[in-house]
């Protein structure tokens, strides 16, 4: 017994903050490292967040883009603790929880994401839903289903849905509410006109995804008008209010509902973890993935920012990180020095909508429409956890996009008069 508690003892500790894309990676390289691995999230869930649109527009359940840690972990080998990490305490090399129990650890990975930002509008945080965790898309959800049966009883209404931020997320937001309003509400809602809803997607510069090409940016916007969707370019939300957004220029725009896709940065608490923080509060770390100044501590993901090599918040990004990160930890703990983080660049999709989607690959390769669309379908289906969410979320995107109309199916949601879910930490 002696001699089993020793060895276990000498086995390196490897504590792993968050398990989203970057973190679960870093499990998996690791899985064979003979090292005590232990992921450490506020959930007891990793969430599928290119997804997530479509549980907040009600085409998807939130369970078929979550997947259970623990049976995560312990398929690689790793232990899990749930708890929201509140501190690091490189001295005593231990995560502190917040509540109030501690992880120990060797080596560290730092994988906890980021979140929405709100930029300091006023209003905004207060009047605007995000789609960044499981729990912003069932309220976004829920809000809608109690914003178009109010207007379904009130013939005299009309429903203003606003997306502000023209990234990837909220084009595919605008789009997918765009075609709730072409067939779901159209069968869920046959009270409810078309011309009664309308959705605008308004964003501060002149074009929408800006990281693709500009001809894939052009066929979005195209996209998007074509499917009714109000596109407004370079218009700046100054101000948000209970039912309307008031407009850098002083007009002001209708909404009963507002997501807003605007932005990230890291979570406000990450401050009190003691790191290097750079751009948008993320952890800064030098070309090997460790943090500046630490020599046991990694960041990996959206989290970690590089002022030298900037990566792109996205899934490839974060998964590869994790693994550099995790091989890395080997190598040190070998005895051996560590090796920099090169990005292979898988390339970058996303949807308008049923048959059009833009993917940019490596090479000058570029497509749109229903080929790229069955190539965005094809790849987030693979892409998730668990086969039970791979076949739930393929028949749940069939059904919304094969059958017409789909809306007498909708996954519906509560009628609640709150306001947004503004999650724990
Ligand atoms: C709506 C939406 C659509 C997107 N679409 C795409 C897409 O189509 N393609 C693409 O490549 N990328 C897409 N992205 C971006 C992609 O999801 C992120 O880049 C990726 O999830 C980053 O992975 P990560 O591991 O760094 O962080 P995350 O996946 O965010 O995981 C972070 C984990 O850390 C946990 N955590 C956070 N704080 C703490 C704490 N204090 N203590 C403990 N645990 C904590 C969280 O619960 C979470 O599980 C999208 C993002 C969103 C929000």
């Amino acid at each position: 017994m002696l001699l089993i508690s020793n060895r276990r003892c000498q086995v390196p500790r490897v504590v792993v903050v968050g398990a989203g894309f970057a973190g679960l990676a870093a499990a998996r390289a690791l899985r064979r490292s003979g090292m005590a691995v232990t992921l450490v999230d506020r959930h007891v869930y990793s969430t599928f967040q290119p997804l997530l649109y479509q549980v907040a527009t009600g085409g998807l359940n939130p369970g078929d883009v979550a997947y259970p840690v623990r049976a995560y972990a312990t398929q690689h080998r790793a232990g899990f603790r749930r708890g929201a990490v509140v501190r690091v305490d490189t001295a005593a090399r231990q995560v502190v929880l917040a509540d109030g129990g501690r992880v120990s650890y060797d080596y560290l990975i730092l994988a906890g994401g980021v979140t929405t930002t709100h930029f300091g509008v006023p209003g905004a945080a207060q009047h605007t839903f995000a789609v960044y965790t499981r729990g912003d898309a069932i309220a976004v959800r829920d809000a809608l289903m109690d914003r178009l049966e109010t207007v379904a009883e009130s013939p005299d209404r009309r429903l203003d849905l606003v997306v502000v931020g023209g990234g990837p997320t909220g084009v595919e937001t605008a789009g997918a509410l765009a075609e709730l309003c072409d067939t779901g509400i159209r069968a869920a809602f046959p009270e409810i006109a078309r011309d009664r809803v309308r959705v605008l997607l308004v964003e501060r510069g002149e074009d929408v995804l800006s990281g693709f090409h500009p001809s894939l940016r052009r066929y979005a916007v195209r996209q998007l008008r074509h499917r009714g969707v109000q596109v407004r370019l370079g218009a700046t939300v100054a101000a948000v209010e209970a039912d309307r957004l008031c407009m850098a220029d002083g007009t002001t725009v209708p909404a009963e509902l507002t997501v807003w896709a605007a932005g990230v940065a890291a979570a406000d608490q990450v401050r009190d973890w003691g790191l290097p923080q750079g751009a948008g509060g993320r952890i800064l770390v030098g070309p090997d993935l460790r943090v500046l100044g630490e020599d046991r501590v990694f960041a990996a993901g959206d989290l970690a920012f590089d002022p030298q090599a900037p990566m792109p918040q996205l899934a490839p990004p974060a998964i590869q990180m994790g693994a550099h990160a995790a091989g890395q930890i080997e190598r040190l703990a070998a005895g051996l020095g560590t090796k920099q983080f090169r990005y292979r660049d898988k390339g970058n999709a996303a949807t308008i909508g049923r048959s059009a989607a833009v993917i940019e690959l490596p090479g000058l390769v570029r497509l749109t429409g229903p080929i790229a669309w069955l190539g965005w379908v094809g790849l987030h289906v693979v892409m998730l956890l668990g086969a039970r969410n791979r076949l739930s979320t393929l028949l749940n995107l069939a059904w919304r996009y094969l059958s017409r109309p789909y809306g007498r199916n909708l996954i519906v949601g509560d009628s609640p008069s709150r306001l947004p879910i503004q999650e724990a930490a």
